[in-house]
């Protein structure tokens, strides 16, 4: 289902996950800042860990982003919307205080490792908005739900409970990103097709509460996305944009993205 193709800016994210030192920050910074002089067409995001996220941001600005046109996003954010005795955590209003705009809820690394539900995975989407910022909610079926036929439940259940909370039209606010486990660094890739399949359901899905919603929400894919297979998924019609990890290490890799992104 196409409703608007092209009339969504795509969007291209990078997850460091927990890789990074303080010595990385000016080289990548310099890297994507001078890359994205060279790109337009395409809103890209930088998710460092959250303990290099100020330094992140002073070291875009000393490249010349004042601005912060090139997003910054956290990786996480406590689902507390207000701040308190929350021992670890950080809430999505100090991500902001820091200058990001954006923030990823519900990676399946943290599903799996910090047996994050969808329950908690709604409360974190509607606390970041709360506070300004854009959540990248992340949906995807395991390898086995997948063989057992399940997999656009799986995706569908998901969504469908963040859209419960918030209801349809602050999806229009966020970002999805369709991750299935098995692709995500694994250098096996979903084809485009079946990707393309799944967004589809996807927009559907929200189409179902809200046509609006479901035209102007951008839905991204992951999962061993590189260079050299960007454009086939940034050429299907609801594939608005990725979210890589592995390749968004290298700044020449994430501009690269990016740049097949600008002209799918
Ligand atoms: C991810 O972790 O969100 C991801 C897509 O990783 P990779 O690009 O390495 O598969």
């Amino acid at each position: 289902m196409d409703t608007a193709f092209r009339m969504r800016t795509p969007l291209v994210v990078a997850n460091w996950k927990m890789h990074g030192r303080q010595a990385l920050l000016g080289a990548y910074a310099a890297g994507v800042t001078s890359g994205f002089m060279r790109i337009s067409g395409v809103e890209c995001a930088v998710c460092p860990p959250a303990t290099y996220l100020a330094a992140f941001a002073a070291c875009l600005r000393e490249h010349g982003d004042d601005g912060l046109a090139l997003g910054l996003g956290a990786q996480d954010c406590s689902p507390e919307g207000a701040d308190g005795a929350y021992t670890g955590e950080v809430g999505a209003a100090m991500l902001a205080d820091v200058g990001c705009g954006w923030v990823i809820v519900g990676h399946s690394e943290r599903r799996a490792r910090q047996h994050e539900d969808d329950a908690l995975v709604a409360r974190k989407f509607e606390a970041a908005l709360d506070a300004g910022l854009k959540p990248i909610l992340c949906v995807g079926e395991t390898q086995a739900q997948r063989e057992a036929g399940k997999a656009e439940e799986v995706v569908r259940g998901q969504l469908l409970a963040v859209m419960g909370r918030t209801g349809p039209e602050r999806m229009a606010q966020a970002a999805v990103a369709y991750e299935p486990i098995w692709a995500i660094g694994s250098g096996q890739p979903a084809t485009p097709q079946s990707a393309q399949e799944m967004h589809d359901m996807m927009r559907r899905c929200i189409a179902g509460r809200s046509e609006a919603a479901a035209a102007s929400v951008r839905l991204l894919y992951g999962g061993s996305v590189k260079p050299d297979n960007a454009r086939d998924f940034f050429a299907q019609p609801d594939i608005d944009g990725a979210l890589i990890g592995g390749a968004s290490l290298d700044p020449a890799s994430f501009c690269a993205i990016a740049a097949a992104a600008a002209v799918a």
